[in-house]
């Protein structure tokens, strides 16, 4: 009997499709995309249909049941899954599960409508007693009228006030349906109408004719920090949206980009045009009704992080990714895609152009551009006032600091402060201390599930794993020596804060990391505050290097810049050269110029070098001839197979049987290792990897098909993870 059949993707950790008869009364309602339940082993399961073909029937089992009565994929994006889930080498199922917002993949999908309490201020002339009530009513009144979830995204704790700012008189309160976003419940800037300078404007010539084509072309924009990138890309999302199309703009992370958000509202949003904003403070429902609103084609511009790349728009017509050479595009475990590399795919398959943009580009994507691969656009020049930073080293050899600081940096920061200038400085490492040590004996405190020392956190008094999160109070007594003179070795931000609140105790001084940032809206209220010039010194890692256009940087400083440097990884020269030129790039934003001081005991590097001269294609230059020798990418290919398990001489056992079975099997693939990964112990587990490396990439893709059958080598309780491309191989 022929008669239809689905190719289902459960929901399991399997590669393959499994087959289904479609019964009779499902037939005009099953389609490519629908979500079902089916008979799975003794249970049921859900998945998703990828195909609808004829054939034999018999001994099928059928569908149980039809979930959702339109598919929440289109064909377009299935087809996308399935080469992401066969490049990857991950279970197509897992990989539409994570491609889908949280809770569609398994449970029936529920659109919830959610009510909550909305303030509004009453005509009320005098003002109330305490200070937190009063800014409190302050902001209600600004905004005539705000729902609970923005105020505690601005407000900590905000219920018994507002209470009893209700109780006294100054404000009522209503039940309503909650509709938008509060995120984007932010008062909108307003939009700037600017002429293009000529750099701009060849730019947005040449992405506009591609993007009137409707066809594949992929764009690197090249430009310095301050360049007007951002302009750029509005301009041609404006070219896509006066075609009909949409536009899907991915950033590195949607609340360390507030700016850009705010432009693209400003700008599209008085037009009529509605934009979805996918991060990660969205809840499950919101996320779910994004993702129908744009499957509707109600949506004209999706703005999202790395599972953006996944939103379902029909009718793209150009992708844009900003600050393509972020690492955060990877995702680190379970379905490790690269966004940027998935976008390139996409536009291929959609046909549409596909833009990406940094100031510092992936050494992929230029060597791409230099390769012909894909259209260079730079923009060389600032838009304002012109000149770039002067940058300069701070050889810490020669004149070694008594703390944290630098002679040299301490007096530039001295001048900025009595110039009324701000001064961001970069530590890119948390806590006090990065270790504790015994002064007498040299023991130092190892977290007893990673291979890692505990990093001291004053505040808290806790020696913390920044791996595992494992927790333990600093001991007192050395537990080997019982000697006294236990002391902090080394410096993180906090530290760095308390020298500076010493040095500099008039000086308004902040701190931004993963600690002070991690309660909600905690990072946008130090992100006003720098912008309102509250603060006069902002401590901070990396994440003081993104994105932000604060434009009272006068001096940027750099400490630790050698620990990048430093570090294991064949890209260690390309990430701080990256670091710095970005970090850099935010001193004299407006004013022009700015200083920036790097202290470093490497000041010989020519990865640091060229960050002074903010020189990328020198830094090019220089570095294409190592990955070129060591058959590196872009100068080659990677997959990265990574063995852990709680038994280490299994997982050792298991690698050294791999790796020979690996060996030999593909000619043009060199199998490095197995060795233990930097990182030999995580999370109490042990950990060795085997790296596989082709200069072509047809060769390591033949030999990835191998590794199914080779798998039977490792042990149970042995796991093992594939890693494509891999850009952290700790
Ligand atoms: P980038 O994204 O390259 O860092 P932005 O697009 O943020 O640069 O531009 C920096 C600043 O310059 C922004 O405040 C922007 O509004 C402004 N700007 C951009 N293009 C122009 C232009 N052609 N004329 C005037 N100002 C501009
Ligand atoms: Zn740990």
């Amino acid at each position: 009997m022929s008669d239809l059949i689905a190719e289902i993707a459960v929901n399991a950790p399997l590669k393959q499709l499994f087959s289904y008869q479609i019964p009779e009364v499902l037939q005009q309602r099953i389609c490519v995309g629908t979500r079902v339940r089916v008979p799975f082993g003794r249970r049921s399961s859900v998945g998703f249909v990828v195909e609808i073909r004829t054939g034999a029937v018999d001994g099928l089992k059928a569908v149980k049941e039809l979930l959702d009565e339109h598919p929440l994929l289109n064909p377009e994006l299935i087809r996308l899954l399935r080469w992401a889930a066969d490049y990857y080498c991950h279970p197509i199922g897992q990989v539409i599960r994570s491609a889908l917002p949280a809770g569609l993949g398994s449970e029936k999908a529920t659109t919830r409508i959610q009510f909550e309490t909305v303030y509004r201020s009453l005509p009320v002339v005098e003002e109330p007693g305490g200070k937190k009530q009063r800014e409190l009513l302050a902001y209600v009144r600004q905004q005539e009228s705000a729902g609970l979830t923005q105020l505690r995204a601005t407000f900590p704790a905000p219920h018994a006030t507002l209470k009893r700012l209700v109780e006294l008189g100054f404000l009522e309160s209503a039940e309503q349906e909650r509709q938008r976003d509060p995120f984007l419940l932010e008062p909108l800037p307003k939009d700037k109408s600017l002429t293009l300078n000529s750099e701009q404007s060849d730019a947005v010539c040449e992405l506009s004719s591609a993007i009137e084509a409707c066809a594949f072309k992929s764009f690197l924009l090249h430009g310095v920090t301050g360049s007007g990138k951002t302009e750029v890309y509005l301009r041609t999302v404006a070219v896509c949206l006066d075609l009909q199309r949409q536009a899907l703009v991915l950033v590195p992370e949607i609340a360390l980009t507030p700016q850009l958000v705010a432009r693209f509202r400003a700008r599209f949003e008085p037009a009529g045009h509605t934009l979805a904003v996918l991060h990660s403070g969205l809840s499950d429902g919101e996320r779910y009704d994004a993702w129908r609103m744009i499957a509707r084609g109600e949506v004209q511009i999706v703005i999202g992080a790395r599972s953006a790349i996944f939103a379902p728009l029909q009718h793209l017509g150009l992708i844009v990714v900003d600050e393509e050479h972020e690492t955060s595009y990877k995702q680190a475990e379970g379905f490790r895609y690269n966004a940027r590399d998935l976008a390139l795919v996409r536009g291929q398959q959609q046909g549409c152009p596909v833009l990406l943009g940094s100031a510092t580009p992936s050494l992929g994507s230029y060597y791409r551009s230099q390769q012909g691969a894909m259209t260079y656009l730079a923009l060389r020049k600032r838009v304002h006032a012109g000149a770039m930073p002067a940058v300069e080293l701070v050889d810490l050899a020669e004149q070694p600091p008594e703390g944290v600081l630098s002679n040299r940096l301490t007096e530039a920061l001295q001048q900025a402060l009595e110039r009324r200038e701000q001064a961001l400085l970069l530590l890119n490492r948390r806590g006090f201390a990065p270790f504790l040590l015994c002064t007498d004996c040299g023991t130092s405190f190892h977290c007893p599930n990673c291979e890692i020392t505990l990093t001291f956190h004053q505040r808290e008094r806790q020696l913390r794993c920044h791996y595992c999160d494992y927790k333990e109070p600093p001991a007192e007594v050395c537990p080997k020596c019982q000697g006294l003179n236990i002391v902090p070795e080394g410096a993180g931000t906090e530290r760095l804060e308390q020298e500076l609140t010493e040095l500099f105790p008039g000086a308004r001084i902040a701190r931004m990391d993963r600690d002070t940032t991690s309660r909600k809206g905690a990072h946008q209220r130090l992100v006003n505050q720098m912008l309102a010039r509250e603060v006069d010194i902002l401590v901070g890692t990396q994440m003081i290097a993104k994105g932000h256009d604060f434009s009272g940087v006068g001096l940027v400083g750099v400490l630790g810049a050698d620990s990048i440097l430093n570090l294991p990884d064949f890209r260690a020269a390309e990430r701080s050269f990256s670091l710095l030129t970005q970090v850099a790039g935010r001193a004299g934003r407006a004013t022009g110029g700015g200083k920036v001081l790097i202290q470093t005991f490497n000041p010989e590097h020519f990865a640091l070098s060229c960050a002074v001269e903010q020189d990328y294609a020198e830094f090019y230059r220089q570095e294409i001839p190592f990955r070129q020798e060591l058959g590196y990418p872009p100068c080659g290919h990677l997959i990265n197979l990574v063995l852990a398990g709680n038994n280490g001489s299994q997982v050792k056992a298991s690698a050294e049987r791999l790796a020979a079975e690996l060996l030999c099997q593909v000619q043009g693939v060199d199998v490095l290792g197995p060795s233990p990964c930097p990182l030999a112990r995580l999370r109490g587990k042990s950990r060795y990897q085997i790296l596989l490396k082709a200069i072509e990439r047809p060769a390591l893709r033949s030999l990835l098909t191998r590794i199914d059958a080779a798998k039977k080598h490792v042990c149970k309780g042995v796991g093992l993870v594939i890693d494509v491309d891999p850009v952290d191989m700790f």
